[in-house]
């Protein structure tokens, strides 16, 4: 994708972007802007919804409890979201904020957490992990934002896999699997829809992995002789994934 004004800073809005549009921002938008980035009346904002494409945007009124913006013209279309799902067993704090924004940097359409038996964080904050979602979305220039998941327990995940997911292919980083060539492995789904999953730090347990092999949608793959952890797993496996069959090509 050309990038084209880089040097203005990204900002992700609910508002609607029309031309002749104002946008008032909230507090901590504001904050960001008039405070921390210092944005003087006229200074130049990226602005995006994940629907109406982006839009530079002119500080009309700087004030720093609530600033407006005034909307001046598109400055690209919006791409159609990501067919690309994306489900991992929820890590600990930091790496689970760190997943969740590699995911949506790689392109991901949709991020869930799937619940295993050695899944270490059973509860998630989903707007903390919303607000990783947008800044990676604004930081990474993507134009539709990922959609967060509740978290759902495997077992009902590939009970309901085929109603929800239709000809989806699940592709699972199967620590297990033998080595191969994940060109060869990965090749034939070109043009299939298809989600990747990735286990826990304690791995899937032996049932889970019986569970899984034995589904038709599911195709293993491995990620190279070495155990990776599962948050280099989680941005191995999306590389391929893109390379390979997905829009990096
Ligand atoms: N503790 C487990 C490894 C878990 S690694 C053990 O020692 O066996 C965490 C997750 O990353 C795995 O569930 C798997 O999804 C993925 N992963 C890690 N290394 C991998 C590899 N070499 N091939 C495929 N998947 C891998």
């Amino acid at each position: 994708m050309p990038r084209t004004h880089k040097s203005f800073p990204r900002l992700y809005v609910t508002h609607g972007l029309a031309p002749g549009g104002t946008v008032a921002l909230d507090k901590d938008q504001t904050n960001y802007l008039i405070n921390v980035l210092r944005l003087k009346a006229g200074d130049s904002v990226i602005l995006f919804n994940g629907r109406d494409g982006a839009w530079l945007a002119k500080v009309a009124d700087p004030h720093r409890k609530g600033a407006t913006l005034e909307l001046v013209v598109p400055t690209a279309h919006q791409s159609p979201p990501s067919d690309l799902w994306y489900g991992f067993a929820p890590l600990k704090s930091a790496r689970l904020d760190y997943v969740v924004q590699k995911a949506t940097e790689m392109g991901v359409g949709v991020i869930q957490p799937v619940l295993t038996r050695f899944t270490q964080v059973h509860r998630l904050k989903s707007d903390k992990l919303d607000a990783n979602v947008i800044e990676a979305a604004e930081q990474c220039e993507v134009l539709t934002i990922p959609v967060m998941a509740p978290e759902v327990a495997l077992t009902d995940l590939i009970a309901t896999w085929r109603e929800v997911h239709g000809l989806r292919r699940l592709i699972v980083a199967d620590e297990s699997a033998p080595s191969g060539s994940p060109v060869e492995q990965l090749e034939w789904l070109r043009g299939l829809p298809v989600g990747i999953l990735v286990g826990p730090e304690g791995g899937f347990s032996d049932d889970e992995r019986k569970l899984l092999l034995e589904q038709d949608f599911v195709v293993p793959i491995s990620l190279g002789p070495r155990i990776l952890r599962a948050d280099t797993a989680a941005v191995a496996a999306l590389a391929l994934v893109q390379a390979i069959i997905g829009d990096w090509r």
